[in-house]
Formats: structure tokens, C-alpha cells, sequence
């Protein structure tokens, strides 16, 4: 059979790649970003139940109410704004399919999306499949700032949707305040929809406050917001998520997430709407995270990679434009397979694989596999 790819510059993403190239050296592996520690048992016990108790056929499409009320009620406790459980709100499997499906949803033959590189690797595919086209500004190392002159200078007739994702990953970086009030001036009387990747909500350091795009009334109107249980209660493989938007945009979603997925794990929302009703479990996750962060920082300070502290989700970016001149690929596989520990390299992340020198580590991991990660990266 013949047939032409879709996705001809596609291949296996770089977190299977990493992965399988630890697992396959025994490496420590704080390449693909997931936690190595156990979650709440009491979490799992809540899905067990909700099992046991029935909750075992087809959740309602938006998902179940009791847990589309759960994250109502977290968005007015923590942003003081509202979604309304039943319109706006629909749970998903894991925040990749609400990406997709809302790419899907709203993107056509030539439309023009603004993303910011480097980008997380799953917006690009979808933008592509469905004839969009990628206006991809690229950011400078170390700091990864937005001149937003620049970001406002290609929006025109074709910008159907913009992108943004803070905290964010890779690099490690969160919005402003100003960041915000830009975008949400540059959008000003647009049809432009924004898509507001904020998965790493929960995993903001030093007392700052995430910057929501549901806290500015003009962004909220325009804005996806996806969300993702996985990085919040440390289940990344039970591929949990949910996106919020404005109705008449969630109506359009809707229209496609019904014959993409129709609707998701039942038992697992049930589980989560009961686990929700405790803030406690949400909010302790930054501090969690800033000593973890911390630790590793303070392990590998007398290393030769350089750092910045990362403002915000679970991934620490290193320098390692002292210790090699390699490609940043070729390093991340040989230090994998060498010196047994993985992380990844950004330069996939960027416009035409630009080098910075610079790879992305995990520390979502047990302290113990911390130290044994950073007693490596200082021998290096
Ligand atoms: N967006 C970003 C920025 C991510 O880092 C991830 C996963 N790490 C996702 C989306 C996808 O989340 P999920 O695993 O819930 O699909
Ligand atoms: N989001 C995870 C990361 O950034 C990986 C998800 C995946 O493997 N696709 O590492």
C-alpha cells in the first residue's frame, strides 16, 4: 500500500526516545517528565470505591457533574471568577486531548497560529493536521522573555489563535502580570482565541501568583484553559485533564471531543471529585516541588552547569555550555548511556533546532534519586 504522510517531519517524540535510551542503559531517567514517587494512597481508595460503588459505564460527555463542580468551585477559590460546571467545563483525557480537540475544533486551511518556541511538542502536530500554519517566535536562552512589539507585529487577518503555556515547559518559566495585560491587549476586538496551556498551574516557586488567563476578564472571554490531574496528583499515566472556555467556545469543542473521545474514565473522576473537595491537596504541591527543586539545586551548585532556578513547573534546565560543545542531542544520549542519567535536549523544543547548549531534568523524583542524579552531573 502507498500512501502520503500527513506529518512529514514527524517522528518518535523525544520523551519515548529518552525514555527508552535510559530504561535500555539503566540510567537514572529525569528525561519524560513524571514523578518516580507514589501518589496518595487515599486518591486511589477514592477510585477504588467509586468502582465498587457502580461508577463503571459512560460518564456524561462533559463529564461527571460532581467533578465539573469540584473544579467550578477551585476556580472561584483560587482566581475568584467562575465557569459553570454543566456549560463550560469538560473533562478530558489527560490536557493532549483537550489540545488537540480544541486545535481541532477552531483550525482550518491556512489559519495562523502564534506559539512561542521553545514550545511543548504536541501543539505543532495538531496545528499541522489541520492544514493551520505555525508562526513560531522564538525565544532567547537563558531568560526566554517575550518582546511582545515583536509578537504584535504578526498578528493580522489570518491569526486564529495564539498559544501560550506558563508555567512552562521546558524552560521552566512563568508569565507576568505584564505578560498578561500584553497579550490581553494585542487580542483586544480579535476573533483570536487564546489557548492557555496551564498544567503546571499548581507548581509556581517564590510566592509568586499564577497568571491565569481566566483573571483578566478580555483574556478570559477569548481563552481555552487545559488542565492536567497527572501533574497535580502525580498520576500521569491515568491521563486525566479538563479545559474550561467560555460557552459558545466550549459548544464548539464540544462538537468535536463527542466523536474524539466522547467522554472519559468514569470511576476516575468520581475518585476526583471527592479528592478535590480537600484545597489542601492542590495547594501544597508548590512548596512540595520548590524544596525538591531547591534540593537538586543546591546538590549540583559545584557542577559545571549553570542554572538559572526554575520559576515554576517540575523541570530545571542546565547549561552545560562549559563542560561540551556537542549538539545538545548528542550530549543528552551520551550522557544517558556513559554516565547514566537522562534529561532532554531543548533544542527539539526550538525553530529550526536551535542549540542553546542547554538540557531539561526532572525533579519530580524521590530525594534519593536526586542525590544519585546529582552525584553523576558533578563528576561531569
Ligand atoms: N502541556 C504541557 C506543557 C505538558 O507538559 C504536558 C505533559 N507533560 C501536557 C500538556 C499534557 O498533559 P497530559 O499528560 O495531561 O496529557
Ligand atoms: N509532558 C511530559 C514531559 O514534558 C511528557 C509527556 C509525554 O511523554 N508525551 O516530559
Amino acid at each position: 500500500m502507498k500512501h502520503l504522510t500527513k506529518l512529514p517531519n514527524i517522528g518518535t517524540n523525544i520523551f519515548s526516545i529518552m525514555s527508552a535510551l535510559a530504561n535500555k542503559h539503566d540510567a537514572i531517567n529525569l528525561s519524560q517528565g513524571f514523578p518516580n514517587f507514589k501518589s496518595d494512597p487515599l486518591l486511589k481508595d477514592l477510585v477504588s470505591k467509586a468502582m465498587q460503588n457502580g461508577y463503571n459505564q459512560y460518564a456524561p460527555m462533559p463529564g461527571n457533574l460532581e467533578l465539573n463542580k469540584a473544579i467550578s468551585r477551585k476556580f472561584e477559590r483560587l482566581y475568584g471568577t467562575s465557569y459553570h460546571p454543566e456549560t463550560e467545563i469538560t473533562i478530558t483525557a489527560g490536557a493532549t486531548q483537550a489540545i488537540f480537540t480544541i486545535i481541532s475544533a477552531f483550525i482550518r486551511q491556512d489559519d495562523e497560529v502564534i506559539l512561542f518556541k521553545p514550545a511543548y511538542d504536541c501543539y505543532e502536530p495538531a496545528i499541522e493536521l489541520h492544514g493551520g500554519k505555525t508562526i513560531a517566535i522564538q525565544l532567547a536562552a537563558p531568560n526566554y522573555s517575550i518582546d511582545w512589539n515583536a509578537v504584535r507585529e504578526k498578528v493580522h487577518s489570518k491569526t486564529k489563535m495564539i498559544i501560550i503555556n506558563t508555567p512552562q515547559n521546558p524552560s521552566g518559566t512563568v508569565f507576568t502580570e505584564a505578560d498578561m495585560l500584553a497579550l490581553q491587549d494585542i487580542t483586544k476586538n480579535t476573533n483570536i482565541i487564546v489557548l492557555s496551556d496551564e498544567v503546571y498551574e499548581h507548581i509556581i516557586f517564590d510566592g509568586n501568583k499564577h497568571q491565569s488567563a481566566c483573571l483578566y476578564p478580555d483574556l478570559k472571554a477569548r481563552s481555552f484553559i487545559t488542565a492536567s490531574f497527572g501533574k497535580t496528583f502525580h498520576n500521569t499515566g491515568w491521563k486525566m485533564g479538563y479545559c474550561c472556555a467560555a460557552k459558545e467556545l466550549m459548544e464548539e469543542f464540544r462538537k468535536v471531543h463527542q466523536f474524539n473521545v466522547f467522554s472519559v474514565n468514569h470511576p476516575m473522576q468520581k475518585g476526583l471529585a471527592d479528592y478535590l473537595q480537600e484545597p489542601n491537596h492542590y495547594l501544597e504541591l508548590s512548596s512540595f516541588y520548590q524544596e525538591k527543586r531547591d534540593l537538586f539545586l543546591r546538590l549540583i551548585k559545584d557542577s559545571r552547569f549553570q542554572f538559572q532556578a526554575a520559576k515554576g513547573t517540575y523541570f530545571q534546565v542546565l547549561d552545560f555550555s562549559e563542560i561540551t560543545q556537542e549538539y545538545d542531542v548528542d550530549f543528552a544520549k551520551r550522557l544517558t548511556i556513559e554516565n547514566k542519567v537522562a534529561g532532554i535536549p531543548l533544542s527539539v523544543f526550538n525553530e529550526n533546532n536551535k542549540d542553546d547548549k542547554v538540557l531539561r531534568f526532572c525533579f519530580a523524583k524521590t530525594d534519593e534519586t536526586l542525590k544519585k542524579a546529582a552525584d553523576i552531573l558533578n563528576n561531569i
